[in-house]
């Protein structure tokens, strides 16, 4: 299917709103029947039927047909937030007694599912490196149901070999899941690499403007559907009708959105790479990374987050660093129009985040600026460090 189809006439019935070009926003939280007949049929169907929003919404369908099909899924399901989706799509594979491996640094919320909620209902977690498939080959024990990938990962961009991790987890017959937000559903297509569920924060690159959040699910009809019908109905994670109609709206930028961050932040990384006040940048697409042959091969592009370590030798030193930029934003997330650094020394002081990360390591996250304007102000700010 054609991207330009995709994302600008697939699952748009504009015939149905007098040949509105931006669709409805179908402010319904209820849709009624005509006939018992057609009540009955739909309370039998509901995961195809429009009754209740906190099941099916039109705009919200519009949404979910378009990210599936960006991700090659033949079905999908919209959350109020990624970390709904990530949540339900874990919880429906899982039960008591049973196994996950996880990546060991995925994002913050999903490690505190796998470490600390999990847990309370008697599944077990390993959490594993997974940039070397010899981790996922020890950690699979019988009863093992899921492996959780991330890759990139947050903030060390470690990738694991999906289509290897597919071909051990069918092998062992367990499913696996990733969170494909960093890599955004234009530059990796996991379901391709036979990856069973992908999650999506849409909050990040596919609203893109940092102001709206939403999750996503993509997966086989009969795998979402489940999902449907038993954690997305029950735990009511639900995308409301005006946040689906603004991912509609940043879906129809994003291709050029992520062609932009893309060379920008290959302009910002050169920079760095060579600047003497940084030890290393963590970004896989540079040609002296141990994964550089990995991502070319199953990423289409790098996207907009890296790494630095600072030549920092002390916390002050990295703090006046982040401190000293006039032009990124200090914020967690990214995807939007504006440029980020979240220093990891920020997680130190805070009581009970203690990080295995070294305190001179800020991730970034590069935005739609001109990459020159971003360049100018980290040279200031890597002077005055
Ligand atoms: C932000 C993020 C999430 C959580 O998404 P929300 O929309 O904030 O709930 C999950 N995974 C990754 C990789 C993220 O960056």
């Amino acid at each position: 299917m054609d991207l330009s189809y995709i994302i600008n006439e697939l699952g748009e019935e504009r015939e149905q709103y007098f040949g509105a070009v931006a669709p409805p926003i179908i402010q319904s939280s209820n849709f009624a029947s005509r006939t018992v007949a057609e009540m009955r049929y739909k309370m039998r169907h509901e995961e195809e039927e429009y009754m209740y929003t906190r099941g099916n919404n039109p705009t919200v369908t519009i949404l979910e047909k378009k990210i599936a099909a960006l991700e090659g899924a033949e079905h999908a399901v919209a959350f109020g937030s990624g970390m709904g989706a990530v949540a339900a799509a874990v919880l429906s594979q899982v039960n008591t007694g049973d196994h996950v491996v996880c990546v060991k640094r995925p994002y913050s919320w999903t490690k505190n599912l796998m470490r600390k909620f999990l847990p309370r209902f008697g599944v077990k977690v390993t959490m594993v490196d997974g940039s070397d498939m010899e981790d996922f080959k020890a950690a699979i024990r019988p009863n093992t149901r899921l492996i959780y990938l991330e890759s990139p990962t947050s903030f060390t961009f470690e990738l694991q070999d999906l289509a290897a991790v597919a071909a051990i987890a069918k092998e062992h017959g367990c499913r696996t899941i990733i969170d494909n937000s960093f890599a955004s559903p234009l530059y990796q297509n996991p379901i391709a690499f036979g990856i069973d569920l992908v999650v999506h924060s849409c909050t990040k690159y596919i609203g893109g403007h940092s102001d709206v959040m939403g999750g996503m699910v993509c997966g086989t009809r009969e795998m979402v559907n489940a999902i449907f019908k038993s954690e997305f109905m029950t735990l009511g994670a639900v995308m409301s009708p005006h946040d689906a109609w603004l991912f509609i709206r940043g879906l129809r930028t994003l291709p050029v959105r992520m062609e932009r961050v893309a060379a920008s932040t290959r302009k910002v990384v050169d920079y760095l790479v060579q600047h003497p006040k940084v030890e290393e940048v963590l970004f896989p697409f540079l040609p002296s990374h141990p994964q550089h042959e990995l991502a070319n091969r199953q990423m289409r592009n790098n996207a907009g987050q890296f790494s630095i370590l600072l030549k920092a030798k002390k916390l002050e030193q990295a703090d006046r660093f982040c401190d000293s930029l006039k032009h990124f934003l200090m914020a967690a997330s990214w995807g939007g129009h504006e440029s980020l650094i979240f220093p990891i020394s920020a997680t130190y002081a805070s009581e009970g985040m203690k990080s295995s990360l070294p305190y001179n390591l800020v991730r970034f996250y590069i935005g739609l600026e001109d990459p020159d304007y971003l360049i100018r102000d980290l040279a200031q700010a890597l002077a005055k460090m």
